[in-house]
């Protein structure tokens, strides 16, 4: 018997309902809350017609503690799923701790006013969580989460060190628009024009926003494609995590078209996040520019095409040098036509629940804020082919 509350009712919250409903045994009751109280009615309306479970809904301002403190009080649930945005991870910790319920996210916490990808503010949290007796999983999404996850697997099973980690994230879909962004626009935007980063030798290395590219041929008929080094945040734990780590970095790919609309758009200023003056009042240039996009859950039906998101790993296991790569491929369409979600929400989604399902089967449990690197990778991995995101390992020459 448990009981699942689903904050977020966006294009990665509608799979996390479809996919909890499932698996009935696990979830045995769901409640889905976001700010707008008619998307979870929707979300709610296609999980019925598909899997035939009633979930319940709530209209909720996560920013707002107390607010959420009551909606808890109300439903009692077993685990709060934040997947809203990252600008409530702290709001949501602090219900957490003051009602005494465990809670996952899957992207880390961000201050609106600026853009900075850390761990430090929910890292915080460790001593208040262990106190209080619950657990904080961060970032069970794909990248990060899944990826933390095929890296704590390799190192437990394929080498005695790992030295050198890429985590390489493809989108090798097409949805059709001039311009838009698979998840959050703002999120996306806010993340893809920092400045790069990468870890070398215990130090962090600064590079240009873009400025680093290279080619990497994906597997699968996917062929090679063109990636670009950017900072991510699962960088930051396994640095710390996965001991022997000497280099590791993130690399993810866009097409030209996609860099030239984001360049213009930085270029005339519609991607800052400072408020600017307007007609008398302020508004902030991205979110302005986040109503103008097409939302990412309606580009479901548009997106045709396939997702792959790895691992090249490389190493030594028995004082032999070796390398590995760990993928998972995963197509729009079918993500589709399963849960009327694309892939990127998908992949994120599917690692959501099973993150979830971690915790409350009890295979993941400690009081504390854990990344997931730090439990044991074998029963997620075995989901991740149960659920959804078969994986592959090959042995690279
Ligand atoms: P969306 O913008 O589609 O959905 C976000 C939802 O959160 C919306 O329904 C929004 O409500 C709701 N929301 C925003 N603010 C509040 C609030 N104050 N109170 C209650 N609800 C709120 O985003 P996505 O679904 O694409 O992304 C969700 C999360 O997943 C993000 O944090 C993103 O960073 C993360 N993510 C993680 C990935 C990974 O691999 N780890 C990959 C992709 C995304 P409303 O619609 O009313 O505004």
């Amino acid at each position: 018997m448990s009981h699942v509350l689903i904050i977020g009712a966006g294009g990665v919250g509608s799979v996390v309902a479809h996919k909890c409903a499932q698996l009935p045994e696990v979830f045995t009751s769901i409640t889905l809350a976001s700010r707008t109280l008619s998307k979870c009615e929707a979300i709610a309306a296609s999980v019925k017609e598909r899997t035939g479970v009633e979930i319940a809904t709530a209209a909720l301002d996560a920013d707002k503690v107390l607010e959420t403190v009551a909606l808890l009080e109300r439903i009692k649930p077993d685990l709060l799923l934040n997947v809203a945005l990252p600008y409530q991870d702290l709001p949501l910790m602090d219900a957490c701790l003051e009602y005494g319920v465990d809670y996952l996210d899957t992207a880390n916490y961000e201050p609106p006013d600026v853009a900075k990808f850390e761990y430090k503010w929910q890292w915080a949290y460790r001593d208040r969580f262990k106190k209080r007796g619950i657990m904080a999983l961060l970032g069970s999404g794909f990248d990060p989460g899944v990826t933390n996850v095929f890296t704590a697997w390799a190192a437990k099973h394929h080498f005695d060190e790992i030295h050198l980690l890429d985590i390489i994230d493809c989108n090798a879909g097409d949805h059709g628009q001039a311009f838009a962004t698979n998840f959050n626009p703002e999120i996306n935007i806010r993340e893809i024009t920092q400045r790069g980063r990468y870890f070398e030798h215990g130090e962090w290395v600064k590079t240009d926003p873009l400025s680093w590219s290279m080619t990497f041929d994906f597997p699968e008929g996917i062929g090679p494609k063109k990636c670009y080094l950017m900072y991510h945040e699962e960088l930051e734990s396994l640095v710390q995590n996965i001991k022997g780590l000497k280099r590791a970095r993130f690399w993810m790919t866009f097409s030209e078209q996609y860099l030239t609309h984001l360049r213009v758009l930085e270029n005339v200023g519609m991607t800052r996040i400072d408020p600017v003056s307007f007609q008398g009042r302020e508004i902030v240039p991205i979110q302005f520019l986040k109503a103008v996009l097409p939302e990412p859950a309606s580009l479901g039906p548009l997106t045709k095409g396939r997702t792959c998101i790895g691992c090249l790993m490389r190493g030594i296991q028995d004082g032999k040098e070796k390398q590995l790569y760990i993928y998972n491929i995963c197509s729009h369409e079918e993500a589709y036509r399963e849960v009327g979600s694309q892939a990127i929400s998908y992949t994120t989604g599917v690692p959501a629940m099973i993150g979830a399902k971690m915790m409350l089967e009890g295979k993941w449990k400690q009081p504390g804020v854990w990344n997931m690197e730090e439990f044991d990778p074998d029963p997620f991995m075995e989901d991740l082919n149960r659920y959804g995101l078969p994986w592959t390992l090959v042995t690279m020459p």
